[in-house]
């Protein structure tokens, strides 16, 4: 079971990490809120947006089959798998038949969520993450802390230490402009051998039957220009009506995730190059169960990283101490969905405060969703003590007379007993808080006196 508390002091331990991770990310947040601001329409945009997404998972079977048909009738090859396991032997029969042995993969949360990469691997595939943050949390044996910003949580200085172990840089070497060099000659030559290119999708179009992939360092492009096999893994919510949506996506898209206007690049795949083979595999993986349990709002996602930037639970705990390959608001909402036990503690990472409902694109009520998902993931037997602790804790609210007068007497008891008897492991508040002294008299009784 994951124990976010734990792992988020465990992150706390290294206060000068903590701080410029919690600042990065809220530099990230203030170019989002710039880049909004220069659009009167934004509000309009994620109207509309969020209806486009609500219409489409209301009516997703007939939207998938239409995707399926036209994607055909472009001499798309269209897969569907049930789950993570059906996904990994899909692709590894199409690399297969195909005798390819290396693989460039561009960012796809999906094939992280389905542990694509070690399956290849145990199959003597080599896969290289072609986009540069995950290139580099994949040299350093690591995992993403972040779904558009997979390896925020390294330094720079990091950074040339992996690059000098792998890739026989120079370790004093860490300008970021030097590294993005060394990195791009090392995967220019994976992009070279590649037999085959691995990419995510981030929107389907069901009347074109086409797939759109947006990057901002060209990656899938180059990945996909030289093999002749693509494989191309979406998960059923990444379906659209039609182009004609594209532009409202696109423009909220790049705005919430990095504060640029447009993502640097945004291709469309309509059909294979010639001689080629586009091969789409559709993934379900528990998103049809959330749709029949009318969490329908959490397949809105269109991951654009904004909830995270925001949150002031994720930049102070970090990525990895969520457990999950999508972290923050959204992740703890998604994963709490799908196994109330393993990530019971992921709602309760949460402060409540509604910023991530404020940045999100598509206008998913997060905070109301993880409120929901903390009602469910409480009756875990795991959580008895704290299901009882708020049992009194609603009795104790409920009847003021009694608050009060057990207030009173707390609040004169408390300051002469041993300190070590407040302050200890059964008092989790008081790790980081030191109590203030009570004031000789209530406020009420101040209150009182002061209306009198
Ligand atoms: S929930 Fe909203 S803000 Fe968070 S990643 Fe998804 S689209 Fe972006």
């Amino acid at each position: 079971m994951i124990d976010h508390a734990r792992n988020a002091a465990a992150f706390l331990q290294n206060p000068e990490r903590a701080r410029w991770h919690d600042q990065a990310l809220w530099h990230v947040r203030q170019k989002r809120d710039l880049a909004v601001k220069a659009l009167p329409e934004w509000e309009e945009l994620r109207q509309a947006a969020e209806t486009i997404k609500t219409h489409t998972l209301e009516h997703l079977g007939y939207y998938l089959e239409r995707f399926e048909a036209r994607a055909q009738a472009n001499s798309l090859e269209v897969y569907w798998a049930e789950d993570a396991r059906e996904l990994r032997q899909i692709v590894a029969k199409l690399l297969q038949e195909h005798g390819a042995r290396r693989v460039v993969k561009s960012k796809s949360m999906l094939t992280e969520e389905c542990g694509l990469n070690p399956y290849l691997e145990s199959f003597g595939i080599e896969v290289t993450d072609t986009d540069l943050g995950e290139r580099i949390v994949q040299l350093a044996g690591d995992r993403p802390s972040h779904i558009v910003l997979p390896a925020i949580h390294l330094k720079k200085e990091q950074v040339a230490e992996i690059f000098a172990r792998e890739l026989g840089t120079d370790p004093a070497e860490s300008d970021p402009f030097r590294l993005t060099r060394a990195a791009r000659s090392h995967l220019r030559q994976k992009f070279l051998e590649a037999d085959a290119a691995i990419t995510g999708v981030n929107f389907a179009l069901a009347e074109e039957g086409g797939i759109v992939i947006c990057t901002n360092e060209g990656n899938a492009d180059l990945g996909t220009a030289l093999p002749d096999l693509h494989i191309a893994c979406m998960g059923l919510e990444k379906v659209i009506p039609s182009a004609r949506e594209l532009g409202i996506f696109t423009r909220v898209l790049a705005r919430s995730a990095t504060g640029q206007a447009i993502t640097a690049y945004t291709s469309h795949f309509l059909r294979p190059k010639p001689g080629g083979r586009l091969c789409v595999v559709m993934v379900d993986n528990g998103r049809s169960r959330l749709l029949a349990e009318g969490q329908e709002k959490l397949l809105s996602c269109i991951r654009c990283g904004a909830c995270m930037n925001t949150c002031p639970v994720y930049r102070r705990s970090g990525g990895h101490s969520y457990g999950t390959v999508v972290p923050g608001p959204i992740g703890s909402a998604l994963a709490g969905a799908r196994d109330c036990r393993e990530y019971a503690s992921l709602p309760f990472a949460c402060t409540l405060c509604g910023s991530c409902d404020l940045v999100c694109p598509v206008r998913i009520d997060l905070h109301r969703q993880l409120y929901r998902e903390r009602e469910r993931c409480i009756r875990v037997p795991e959580y008895r003590g704290k299901r009882r602790g708020l049992k009194a804790a609603a009795l104790f609210l409920r009847y003021p007379g009694l608050r009060r007068t057990l207030m009173g007497i707390l609040g004169s008891l408390l300051p002469r007993l041993p300190r070590s008897w407040v302050y200890n492991r059964f008092n989790l508040w008081g790790r980081e808080h030191e109590m203030p002294r009570p004031a000789r008299r209530s406020f009420s009784r101040l209150y009182r006196e002061h209306k009198q």
